[in-house]
């Protein structure tokens, strides 16, 4: 387990996969009823961009340093809101221009955005970066954070009591068949609770391996797929994250038009060279 967020907190990836995350969860606050945030790779949730990590990168001034303070229609500033106010809760001193000295990851961004009466669970197996988000969370007893798998964490803790709520899975892609595992998984959460919604996060780097796993996803048969791709440049010869991808399982009725509002506009904003896209497909149900 090498892989730290650090290096890479707030870069395109993060801000494409924390904007769907938050549209997804003002989508659950449309009703009272509680609702449940399963987080199987939490990280450490608070990320400090003056790090010798995060300046090594610099992968946040190509992410959240292009949108805040960036000009947005009004449609998109009303859609972003919620992801741009959990980035400014946890930079209280930072000017309309900028200023961020640090970025949430995707427990504190739910957090921010619970009620009193929904609840987050976030596993980490990382010793370390659990033991640092159970102090991000101390005492706070709406989130729970568990040092465990995430992918035994599937089995383990679906369906939630509320039997309403989001199951964000983002693994680390640093060991082979991370995307084997990514089907699988999702296949064994969705037997035990089919009516969850899932977000699950890909890399685009090695596109032959996307195209295996969109195919894999069909062959499932989970009947509601869509699936959000974004390319912030051409595919490199030397491999790298040219682009992220989102897979969302039963999403919520409202998600296909707010993201094909948005998407054009993070892109605008993220883009690196061309040509590059960005695409929403059904690979199940609805158009599919
Ligand atoms: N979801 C976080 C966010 O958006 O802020 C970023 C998560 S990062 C991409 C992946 C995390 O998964 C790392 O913190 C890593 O330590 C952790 N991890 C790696 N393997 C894991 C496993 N099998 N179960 C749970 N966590 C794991």
């Amino acid at each position: 387990m090498n892989y730290r967020h650090a290096y890479h907190a707030g870069n395109f990836a993060d801000v494409v996969k924390h904007v769907v995350l938050t549209r997804l969860l003002e989508y659950l606050k449309q009703k009272d009823k509680a609702f449940r945030v399963i987080d199987t790779h939490a990280g450490i949730g608070r990320y400090d961009l003056s790090s010798t990590e995060a300046q090594k990168t610099g992968e946040w001034q190509g992410g959240i340093g292009r949108l805040v303070g960036a000009n947005l229609d009004a449609k998109a500033a009303t859609l972003l809101a919620p992801y741009l106010e959990a980035v400014r809760a946890l930079n209280p001193d930072g000017g309309p221009d900028g200023g961020l000295k640090k970025y949430p990851g995707s427990p504190l961004i739910a957090r921010h955005l619970l009620r009193k009466q929904d609840r987050l669970t976030a596993i980490e197996l990382h010793p370390d970066d659990a033991n640092r988000l159970k102090a991000v969370f101390a005492s706070d007893f709406q989130a729970r954070v568990i040092e465990l798998d995430g992918w035994l964490a599937l089995g383990a803790h679906l369906p939630p009591k509320e039997k309403r709520g989001l199951v964000l899975i983002d693994p680390p892609f640093e060991e082979a068949g991370e995307f084997d595992r990514l089907v699988d998984g999702l296949v064994k959460a969705h037997k035990r609770w089919p009516g969850g919604i899932y977000a699950l996060w890909y890399p685009i780097k090695d596109r032959k391996a996307v195209i295996a796993f969109r195919k894999a996803l069909k062959q499932t048969g989970i009947p509601k797929l869509l699936d959000i791709e974004f390319e912030i440049r051409p595919a490199s010869s030397e491999p790298s994250l040219d682009g992220s991808g989102m897979l969302v399982v039963n999403p919520p009725f409202t998600l296909e038009g707010e993201l094909r509002l948005l998407l054009p506009t993070l892109h605008r904003l993220l883009v690196v060279g061309r040509p590059a896209d960005w695409s929403l497909r059904w690979l199940a149900g609805e158009a599919g």
